[in-house]
Formats: C-alpha cells, structure tokens, sequence
C-alpha cells in the first residue's frame, strides 16, 4: 500500500520531481501541479486531441540543434531525419542551421515540402532504387551516401549533372571498397568528396569514433596516393546515445568533440593528410526529447503474487488508477516514425508545443484513412 492509498488526497499535493535528462527542455509544473511542456498542460492537450498523442516540444529540438552547433562550431550537423521526419521537424532543423539526412524518397519529398534547400540533404540508405536516386539527383540534392559499385553505376546512368557523392564504409570491414572508388571516379557526373560512416546505435562512449576516424584518414590517404584524388569531408553519422531512463549513460558531446579533434589531428599528421571537414548525423539526439507520449490508462487488474498490470505496456508507478493521464519521456525519435496500424488501430497525432500554444502537426488517423487504401473486394 502507498502513501497515496492512504491519503487520496495527497495526490493534488505532490509534485513529484521530473528528470531532466528525460524530460523536454521546457518541461514544468503548473500551480495545480500539472505537468506542462512548452507552457501547456498535458492534461489539457490530452482533453482536446484524445489519447495515445505525441507531444512535441519545439524549443526542446532548437536547443538541440544549438548544442551541437556550439560544440561542433566547425562541424556541418545534419538531423538524420528517420528519427522522426515530418515537415515541422524540418523546418526547424533547417532554421537551427542544420542540414537533413533522408533515407528515401519520402523523406525527401517531406524535407522539401517542408522548404529545406536541396542542397543541404544527404540521402542514404542501404537500399535505393533507381527511381529514388534519379528523383534525389534531379531535385539537386547536395551529397548521395553510395554504398557498393553497383549502386554507383546505377547513379551514374541516372544523373544528367554534376553529383557530389559520399562512399560509405564499414572501417576496417570493406571488401568492394576500392572498386566503388573506381566506379565513381570514371562517371562522368559523380564527384566523390568524401567517406561516410555509421558506427552504430545508443553510442555512448566517445572512444568509439577515434579508430574509426584513424581508419577512414588512412583510406583518405590510399584514395589519394591511387587516385591523385584528395577527399574533403569525412561524415562520422549519427548514433549518438541518450538517456531513457533515470541514471542511463548518455554520449557526452564535450568529450566527443574533444576525442574527434584529438584522433583527426592525429591521423592526419601521420598521414600528412589535410583536415577534412567533420558531417555528424544525430538523429535520435535530436529529436528524442522532446517528445512525450500520453496515454490514458484504460484497465488496470492485479494478479495474486501482487504485480499490477495497466493497459498502455511500459512500467507504471503501481498507485496508477483506470483514467489516470500517463506521459512517456524520451519519445520523440524512432516512435511515431514506426508506429504501424497493426490491430487497425488509428495512429495517433502529434502535437507542437510552444509558449502556451498547442498546435496539431499531424492529426489523428480515421477510419476513413484506413478504408482510404482499400482499392477491391
Ligand atoms: C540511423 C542513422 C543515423 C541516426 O541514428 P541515431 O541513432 O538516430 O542518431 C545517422 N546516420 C545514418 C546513416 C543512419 O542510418
């Protein structure tokens, strides 16, 4: 039995304290001790826009994007817009100074509804098709990642104009590495840059970049001595960890900062290689905090060895009640961009909030959108 159990009325009184880590930069409690992101109440946002919704908070995502660009001043950041692409998110990076990553030719289609200049998108996946490259290279996108010869050769027989073009390698794990150098190099239209890598996912130890950095000069250096060809951007992707949870490691930007001029200072004395300049690709560091998803609990049971079971999944405080508004932190990346309709259930809005105003992005999926796609019986 809680406190709270005894003392219902408690329940108005506690304002239990928010992590900052988790919880969106402008996260605070209101005089009736509700929680307000962006100035307005979730509570209120829950009444007027229904449950499960995604919240989002505009200033959280600027002041993301100003950190990177304070600790990286040198660096080009460039949101890996798969975390959550839509035309808001966009737009703000865009405002913010950064460039967008897309992944396909949605994306890109999204990032330029938004009004992102061509220029500053990279697309890569590990897949894509002719049409995504021929659609990308036509709308003047600034850099295509290629990934294996073929995918060079496939670009090349698509692009009528000058294509400035990223290899991506694994370090140290290439095997057709130097026959895309060498597709690139003979297409008329491609101009090979620079190399681009992506070390993983939930990266919190900034050790991870140093070899991989050491590795790529040296492939810099080998393009150079094969090719008389000098690279001059070196893309480190993103993967950069966050905190889910109380007390969870998160990658400290400092120190990233600090082991990317240390290792690049390095390998390019020993290689006597000039410096390149550094693309970072944050993603799920640009976008995960500042979202918040509510869910209003809808049944509650407890079984007999005493756990509890609330119907929205997560972990949940064991004094939840049937009604009871829960927000889930650090839910911005990689959640309403993978939401299905798995169940035919509708997917949920998602909702901006700035200086007391809520405003719907995206609104709540119908049952007429479901039906929308149905084409035959
Ligand atoms: C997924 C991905 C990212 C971003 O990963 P996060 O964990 O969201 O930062 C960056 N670059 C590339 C190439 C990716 O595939």
């Amino acid at each position: 039995m809680t406190l709270l159990e005894i003392f219902p009325s408690l329940r108005g009184a506690m304002t239990p304290r928010l992590d900052p880590a988790l919880w969106p930069i402008s996260t605070r409690h209101d005089q009736s001790g509700r929680i307000c992101i962006g100035d307005v109440a979730l509570e209120d946002i829950a009444d007027q826009y229904g449950t499960p919704t995604y919240v989002i908070d505009e200033s959280d995502v600027r002041h993301r994007c100003r950190t990177y660009r304070e600790i990286f001043p040198d660096s080009e950041i460039v949101y890996a817009g798969k975390a959550l692409m839509i035309r808001a998110m966009a737009k703000w990076v865009s405002e913010e100074g950064l460039g967008v990553g897309v992944c396909s030719a949605g994306e890109l289609s999204i990032a330029i509804a938004a009004g992102v200049q061509p220029s500053r998108i990279i697309l890569h996946s590990n897949t894509k098709t002719a049409s995504e490259l021929r659609t990308a290279a036509n709308a003047g996108v600034g850099r295509i990642v290629i990934d294996s010869p073929s995918e060079a050769a496939l670009l090349a027989s698509v692009c009528t104009r000058s294509q400035k073009v990223l290899i991506h390698v694994t370090p140290g794990a290439d095997t057709e590495f130097e026959d895309t150098v060498a597709t690139v190099k003979n297409a008329t239209h491609l101009h090979l840059i620079g190399l681009h890598c992506q070390l993983g996912s939930h990266i919190t130890d900034p050790e991870r970049f140093r070899s991989a950095i050491g590795t790529m000069i040296g492939q810099m250096a080998d393009i150079r001595r094969a090719h008389t060809m000098i690279l001059t951007e070196l893309d480190l992707g993103g993967g950069h960890g966050i905190a889910y949870l109380p007390g969870d490691a998160q990658l400290d930007l400092t120190r990233l900062a600090r082991v990317i001029d240390e290792s690049l200072d390095d390998a390019c004395i020993r290689n006597r290689f000039p410096r390149p300049k550094i693309v970072l690709e944050p993603g799920r560091a640009i976008a995960a905090r500042a979202g918040v998803t509510l869910h209003r609990a809808q049944s509650t049971k407890t079984i007999s060895d005493g756990r509890s079971f609330v119907s929205v999944g997560a972990r949940l405080p064991a004094d939840l009640r049937e009604g009871d508004l829960v927000g889930v932190p650090g839910t911005g990346a990689y959640h309403h961009s993978m939401t299905s309709t798995n169940d035919n259930v509708c997917r949920p809005p998602v909702i901006a909030v700035l200086g007391g105003v809520a405003r719907p992005l995206i609104r709540r999926e119908s049952m007429d959108d479901l039906l929308a796609r149905e084409v035959g019986m």
